[in-house]
């Protein structure tokens, strides 16, 4: 099995988002990710080799709520998140209380893939005036130009990348930067299709912004 590389999968995580993606909520217009989206980008992009536990469950009839903790591990580390429901009792009988564990649950478990920064990078377009436009989160909204691994004490820039183009007749080693381009295109596994910028197929090129590919075409 392919071993699991930590700051990669990390870096795939936190990719973008198609167009799209993000939601508005209905009664208070915030923007959101669904659920789904984030289970299936972590589910992808591990190769289903994270978990989630829930640790905690606390129903609360007489306050009114359920409070739930989970954990999600991937590769050697976890984080935890919580998350809230209100619920309404009847006669002290909780109403819709499934709903509301499962509710909570989903809530926790989004807090603590978010501490990844999973969606970040979609988020912050619609949070521009709230922390989205925070001068030290702005690289989020950049991030296209502004790699965030340059951040990363483990990764030296200068390193060579040691993959090649899978292209017929073609294995030319990618330079860091076209190895860069690559993990901008969304919906790409960049573990998988590895490509030198000329033989980036067009419907993959068609993803990328003209600034990004500007360095490339000569
Ligand atoms: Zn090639």
């Amino acid at each position: 099995m392919e071993e699991l590389n930590y700051q990669e999968i990390i870096e795939r995580i936190k990719a973008r988002f198609p167009a799209g993606t993000v939601q508005q909520r209905q009664d208070n217009g915030r923007a959101y990710i669904p659920n789904q989206v984030y289970t299936d980008r972590v589910e992808r992009e591990t190769g289903s080799r994270w978990d989630r536990e829930i640790r905690d469950v606390e129903i609360n009839v007489p306050h009114g709520y359920v409070k739930v903790i989970a954990r999600v591990t991937i590769g050697p580390h976890y984080r935890d998140g919580i998350g809230f429901a209100e619920i309404a009792s009847e006669g002290g009988k909780p109403k819709q209380l499934a709903n509301k564990v499962d509710q909570a649950m989903n809530e926790a478990v989004r807090e603590a893939l978010d501490s990844w920064q999973i969606g970040w990078r979609d988020l912050a377009t619609f949070n521009r005036n709230d922390w989205g436009g925070n001068p030290a989160l702005r690289h989020l909204l950049h991030s296209d130009s502004a790699p965030l691994e340059r951040n990363d004490p483990g990764l030296q820039p200068n390193v060579v990348v040691d993959h090649c183009c899978i292209f017929t007749n073609c294995g030319v080693q990618l330079s860091r930067a076209e190895w860069e381009l690559l993990g901008k295109i969304p919906n790409l596994n960049r573990s998988k299709m590895i490509f030198c910028y000329k033989h980036i197929p067009d419907h993959y090129k068609r993803k990328l912004s003209p600034e990004d590919r500007e360095p490339f075409v000569k």
